[in-house]
């Protein structure tokens, strides 16, 4: 619920696109900025007074891709494991949730985004075998109750990772084999019927938390699931989002069943669109960032996942060139062990410096921030209502603690926003006008609650779980192996170099 009026008094104003801060004052009516003034400036004498001396205030940082359902499951992914053991495990870790266990994922989420300096997210939510508008509801509901902005977007497949990557069942020896092909997830058209009604029935304010459509992985997708998609985010105006050409295994499976890139196939479909997010988009050519590009497609950068999986180095400055839109995100709080988006943002700036010795072409401070805000908010098709601290903008503020360590000495705010900041210096957060994060003190949710019921939810998942955590770490060396050797094939992906120096070839790990 926005607050009627605030003033905001005494803070310095951080203006990423001109790299620069100003002593001034936001007036807050109705959950809008009104006004961006100068220290002192009027306000309306109801107006309610929000001490900022001595704060940075910065747009709430936004979360491009998130897995709600993973947050329970914080600490469960092996130090080892490559996205393809990361999912061959998911059940093991993610199972069994109960509509409470939904509600507590987000809250948990939530807790942590705001103790971070996020105030947004982009939630990729997935249930077994069919998304369901109670289980959407009950992760939304927590996002409403915690006071953060969502878009929650139900996972979709229609074919499980055995039969998703071609060749990889028919590895599996009996009786395995037989007890693989008992997990199955709904038909396309049940899971696309469950998603139109969540469509149209849903429950809450589109400007706090509104739905999209996520087909998951386009391997995981029939053609005909992936255009229904195409249709259903048409009719109802919704985002998409995918995880595009995450790892080498599934660039070369793509190569080799469509007979084209992933991204080319997402574009033969009609999916590649300015409502189209790319995920993680680490194994894409110039022709697929071309097409990205040429259609307004977005591209979210997660690197902290990236790297955590071993999955490759997104080639975010080639995609800057071409004029795509870039957000940035953590993934799931399982899958990169935080939500951290701090960390996430500095993480990009620095894997530009490992893709080329061209300096010129590193990304620099200011530009990770910007993405992390406008890009990602542009993904989730808010880019006129967040990501700036700008008249007509929504009062989603954080409020750094220039006191804190991290800014003794203060020379370059930008600079040790990017590089510095961890979430340490986060005193304050506003979202919508409302202060949920109060000097330290979460005002939404009872933290201690929180800790009790987590924990016990935990502990009892992991109990219900054993049984399938079992049965995929059998399937562990099988799907371990299969993988390996497709990510050791060659495989040639066209690559402009950006300088003579450089050799984007083996940067991106590709093989000969
Ligand atoms: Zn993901």
């Amino acid at each position: 619920m926005a607050s009627p009026a605030c003033i905001i008094r005494g803070g310095e104003v951080l203006d990423l696109r001109r790299r620069s801060q100003n002593a001034a004052d936001i007036l807050v009516i109705g959950g809008i900025i009104a006004e961006v003034g100068p220290p002192g400036m009027a306000a309306p004498e109801d107006a309610r007074l929000v001490d900022a001396r001595d704060r940075a205030l910065i747009p709430g940082l936004v979360n491009g891709h998130i897995h709600g359902h993973g947050t329970l499951a914080k600490g469960l992914v092996d130090d080892r494991w490559p996205l393809e053991l990361f999912l061959n495990a998911l059940p093991g870790i993610s199972g069994n949730r109960t509509l409470e266990d939904k509600y507590l994922n987000g809250l948990v989420c939530a807790a942590e985004m705001i103790r971070k300096g996020c105030t947004a997210c982009y939630d990729l939510f997935f249930e077994f075998p069919i998304p369901s508008r109670e289980g959407v509801e009950a992760i939304g509901r927590a996002y409403k109750d915690a006071g953060v902005r969502a878009v929650i977007a139900p996972m979709l497949a229609d074919r499980t990772l055995y039969r998703a990557y071609p060749g990889l069942r028919e590895t599996i020896p009996e009786p395995l084999r037989e007890q693989v092909d008992l997990v199955q997830l709904a038909p396309y058209q049940e899971s696309a019927k469950a998603v139109e009604r969540i469509l149209e029935t849903w429950p809450f304010d589109r400007t706090q938390i509104k739905p999209a459509i996520a087909p998951t992985i386009p391997l995981h997708c029939s053609d005909e699931f992936l255009m229904r998609c195409r249709d259903l985010a048409r009719e109802y105006a919704v985002p998409l989002q995918t995880h595009l050409a995450e790892t080498k295994a599934q660039a070369v499976l793509g190569l080799r069943k469509y007979g084209h890139s992933l991204t080319a196939h997402l574009h033969s479909l009609g999916l590649i669109g300015p409502h189209l997010s790319a995920a993680h988009a680490i194994w894409l050519d110039d022709d697929d960032m071309t097409r990205l590009a040429e259609h307004g497609a977005s591209v979210i950068h997660a690197p902290t996942s990236n790297m955590r999986f071993g999955s490759g180095l997104a080639r975010i400055r080639a995609m800057l060139d071409r004029n795509i839109n870039v957000g940035i995100a953590t993934d799931a709080a399982n899958s990169s062990d935080s939500l951290n988006m701090f960390e996430s943002v500095r993480l990009a700036s620095f894997i530009s410096r490992i893709l080329t010795p061209d300096y010129r072409q590193w990304l620099g401070a200011d530009e990770v921030l910007l993405m992390a805000t406008e890009g990602s908010a542009r993904a989730m098709g808010w880019s006129d209502a967040l990501g700036r601290i700008a008249k007509g903008y929504k009062a989603d503020l954080v409020f750094l603690d220039l006191g804190h360590i991290n800014y003794v000495p203060r020379h370059d705010l930008v600079r040790q926003i990017t590089f510095t900041e961890n979430g340490g210096a986060v005193d304050s957060a506003m979202i919508d006008g409302r202060l949920v994060l109060d000097h330290g003190r979460l005002t939404t949710i009872d933290e201690a609650a929180l800790r009790r019921d987590a924990h016990a939810a935990a502990e009892r998942l992991a109990m219900m779980n054993e049984p399938m955590r079992l049965f995929s770490r059998k399937l562990q060396d099988i799907v371990g192996t299969f993988c390996r050797a497709l990510s050791c094939e060659p495989f040639h992906m066209h690559v402009q170099a950006w300088d003579s120096a450089s050799q984007p070839e083996t940067m991106i790990r590709v093989s000969d």
